[in-house]
C-alpha cells in the first residue's frame, strides 16, 4: 500500500489511497438510538471512545430505506439513480416479471471496492446474508468476498478464500440469528490480523433490530458484542468507519398488532382485481422477521388511469405520509425512473404497506413488528475512529459519503 499512488476517480469522486487499512462497517438496521442507548448503559465503551476522540455524525441514507439500495449507495458513493439498485425486488417492465435485484446485471455503476482492487489494493468483503454478496463483490480483482450465511461453501475460485468457515473460529450460525453478524466481525478481525487487507467492507444483518428496540437487553448485548470487535480492529491500527443502511421503528398499533395498509387490496377495490400492480421493494427470501412489510411501495397503474387522482386518494388515507408520481418521487429520492412504478408511496413512521392481506404470512412474527423503508428510517449514524479534518456543516451528509470522508478527510 502506498500513499504516493495517484488518487482514483470513482463515480465522479476523487479517492485518495488509504494511509493504513480501512475498515468500513455497515450495521444493518442501526437506528442511531441503538448506539446512544448502548453507550448510556455502559455496553459500548469503544463506541463512546469513537464519538469522543474520533468523529460522530448523523447522516441521511437512501429512501427506500432498505438494505440493498443503501449498501450499493455506500460502496459506489452514489444514489440509486446512478447505481440502479432501488430495492431488493422490482418489476422488470422489459420482461414483464417481478424479480429480485440481487444480480450484478442490474448494477449500473462500478464500486469503490472493485476500482481499488483493480488498481492493486487488497480488498475483502464480508456480508452476513448471501443476498448482497454478488452485488458487493462485483468487479473485485483478486479480492476476498463471502457471506457468513454460505461460508461453508466458499472456494478459492469463487470467493478468494477457501477457509472462510474456519476463519471466524465459531460454528456456522442460523441465517436468523445475532450470531450471523458476530460471524462477520469474527471473520473480519481474524482476516485483518492474518492478511492485513488494504480495504475491508463488512455488512451485518438486522435480525436483532427487527426484534429488539434500542436500549433493551437484547439490543444492548448485540451492541456490546460489536463494541468488543471494533476495539479489536482498532488495536490492529486500522481506520474504522461505521454507518448503517437504514434505521428501524416499531410498526404497530396500541395493541401491538402490525399497522398495515394493504395497498393492492385498496387498488383492487378502486380499479378492479389485479389491474394495478403494487411492488414492495423490501421483498426478499428472508421474510420471517418482517413479513415483507415495510414503509415504502411503488404502484404500477393500468394505462389511461389518472395517476394523480389515484395518488390523491391514497394520500388521504390515515397512515400515509407521502404519495408522489414517478417523476417527482424519483427526483426527490434520487431513484431510477425506469425501475419505479407510476406512484411512489411512503407510509408514516409506525405504519407499513402491504400488497394483499392474503399474501402476507405474518405467522413468523413472534414479537411486535419492527421494520423500515420510509423516510422515518433514513437517519443513520456515521462514525470514525479518527477526527475529520474539516466538514462543511451546511452539507447534507449521506451514509454513502462514508468512503469519501474516510479516504479524503480524516486527520
Ligand atoms: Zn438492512
Amino acid at each position: 500500500m502506498s500513499t504516493s499512488k495517484a488518487p482514483l476517480l470513482i463515480n465522479g469522486r476523487t479517492c485518495q489511497w488509504m494511509d493504513r487499512p480501512l475498515v468500513v462497517v455497515c450495521l444493518d438496521g442501526c437506528e442511531p438510538d441503538y448506539i446512544t442507548q448502548a453507550m448510556q448503559a455502559g455496553a459500548a465503551p469503544y463506541l463512546r471512545e469513537m464519538c469522543d476522540s474520533g468523529a460522530s455524525f448523523l447522516a441521511d441514507g437512501v429512501v427506500p430505506s432498505f438494505t440493498n439500495p443503501n449498501n450499493l449507495s455506500i460502496v459506489t458513493g452514489t444514489p440509486p439513480s446512478v447505481h440502479g439498485i432501488c430495492g431488493n425486488y422490482f418489476y422488470d417492465r422489459a420482461v414483464d416479471r417481478e424479480v429480485m435485484m440481487n444480480d450484478p446485471e442490474y448494477l449500473r455503476a462500478e464500486t469503490i471496492l472493485a476500482r481499488f482492487s483493480q488498481a492493486g489494493a487488497r480488498v475483502a468483503v464480508i456480508t452476513a446474508k448471501d443476498k448482497l454478496r454478488k452485488l458487493l463483490g462485483h468487479g473485485l480483482l483478486n479480492g476476498i468476498c463471502f457471506s457468513a450465511e454460505k461460508a461453508e461453501q466458499a472456494t478459492l475460485a469463487d470467493n478468494g478464500i477457501a477457509a472462510a468457515l474456519e476463519l471466524a473460529g465459531m460454528p456456522l450460525p442460523s441465517v436468523y440469528s445475532a450470531e450471523l453478524s458476530e460471524f462477520v466481525f469474527a471473520a473480519g478481525v481474524n482476516l485483518m490480523a492474518a492478511a492485513r487487507p488494504d480495504l475491508m467492507y463488512m455488512s451485518t444483518t438486522d435480525y436483532v433490530q427487527h426484534k429488539d428496540a434500542p436500549g433493551t437487553p437484547g439490543a444492548n448485548a448485540f451492541y456490546a458484542m460489536i463494541d468488543r470487535y471494533l476495539r479489536k480492529f482498532s488495536a490492529l491500527g486500522v481506520t474504522l468507519a461505521l454507518t448503517a443502511d437504514h434505521g428501524m421503528n416499531a410498526k404497530t398499533d396500541a395493541k401491538g398488532d402490525p399497522n398495515v395498509i394493504y395497498l393492492q387490496d385498496v387498488l383492487d377495490e378502486w380499479l378492479g382485481r389485479d389491474k394495478a400492480r403494487v411492488i414492495l421493494p423490501i421483498t426478499d427470501p428472508y421474510v420471517v422477521h418482517h413479513g415483507a412489510l415495510g414503509s415504502f411501495a411503488t404502484a404500477y397503474l393500468p394505462s389511461a388511469t389518472p395517476a394523480d387522482e389515484i395518488g390523491a386518494g391514497i394520500a388521504q388515507m390515515p397512515g400515509i405520509e407521502a404519495v408522489l408520481n414517478r417523476d417527482s418521487g424519483c427526483r426527490l429520492f434520487e431513484l431510477p425512473p425506469d425501475r419505479m412504478g407510476d406512484l411512489i408511496i411512503v407510509s408514516e413512521r409506525h405504519v407499513v404497506l402491504g400488497t394483499s392481506r392474503k399474501r402476507h404470512d405474518l405467522s413468523g412474527l413472534d414479537v411486535p413488528l419492527r421494520s423500515h423503508g420510509g423516510t422515518s428510517e433514513k437517519t443513520v449514524p456515521l462514525l470514525f475512529n479518527r477526527r475529520v479534518k474539516s466538514i462543511d456543516h451546511s452539507r447534507r451528509l449521506r451514509n454513502f459519503d462514508v468512503f469519501d470522508i474516510a479516504l479524503n478527510n480524516l486527520q
